[in-house]
């Protein structure tokens, strides 16, 4: 690559990133600098480019893991699946629920976010990430260039967990088959986990997020990024540098 791209490439980066800090409301600049800046752009490309390949090569396509799909090529439209979820009382989760909160967003996306289940708001309104969580959400997608209309929102549980709290595991175990068909539906070139619980269903792994995040792993042929939730985000906002960071691998990719 020439020096001008590069450094065009650079300022475009750099503009996105002030522009997303702005959104997220962070009025003052950290200058210090990281080791991975410090690092040449082509050694880190190698570095992803690599731990890509090696997750690729040890990870086992999740449909054949869990012979969720009765036959390899059975592939539903998102309609279908929202029919065969039904009213459904599967899990306990029913009892408490206004709403199935499916997903919404575009069927063909080559991007899909999956949080973890509805919260109030979006089991009020049947969508989902439409809360103070959602409302950063969207923040986010935008200052990646991008409109909700353009990317796909789901979750792990389509019903809303008592008082917000994360799915337990039986509940996740019985509803997150729907999710893995959404996402065979969509085939999505790039999943992006919010939070560790999405991060569980897809991956099948049991690791801290911070081990998890920054990094590309899989999901069949999709790249998979694991980043902090946006609710964690308005917790502590320690965690916008680090999924801004994870958002800027996941525009370079698509
Ligand atoms: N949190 C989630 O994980 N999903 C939503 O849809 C809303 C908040």
């Amino acid at each position: 690559m020439s020096l001008e791209l590069e450094l065009k490439e650079l300022l475009e980066e750099l503009k996105r990133y002030f522009e997303c800090q702005k959104i997220l409301g962070l009025d003052t600049i950290a200058l210090a600098r990281e080791k991975k800046n410090e690092e040449s752009s082509e050694t880190y490309r190698k570095e992803l480019k690599y731990s890509v390949l090696t997750e690729k090569r040890t990870r086992i396509y999740i449909e054949e893991q869990l012979g969720i799909f009765d036959k390899p090529s059975k592939k539903l439209t998102l309609e279908e699946i929202r029919e065969e979820i039904g009213d459904c009382t599967r899990c306990k989760l029913h009892q408490g629920r206004t709403n199935i909160v499916f997903g919404e967003g575009n069927p063909k996306a080559r991007l899909v976010f999956v949080g973890e289940g509805p919260g109030e708001e979006e089991d009020k309104q049947g969508r989902p990430f439409v809360g103070r969580a959602g409302q950063l959400l969207t923040k986010i997608i935008i200052a990646m260039g991008l409109r909700r209309s353009d990317v796909y929102i789901c979750n792990v549980v389509k019903c809303r967990p008592p008082g917000n709290r994360s799915p337990e595991p039986d509940e996740a175990g019985t509803c997150e088959q729907y999710l893995f068909k959404q996402l065979r539906a969509i085939d999505p070139d790039i999943i992006v986990c919010l939070g560790s619980v999405a991060a569980q269903s897809v991956l099948r792994i049991k690791e801290k997020l911070g081990n998890l995040r920054g990094k590309f792993h899989s999901y069949g042929r999709a790249k998979v990024m694991v980043t902090y939730h946006p609710a964690a985000l308005l917790r502590n906002p320690g965690y916008k540098k680090p999924l801004w960071d994870d958002m800027q691998i996941v525009i370079k990719e698509l």
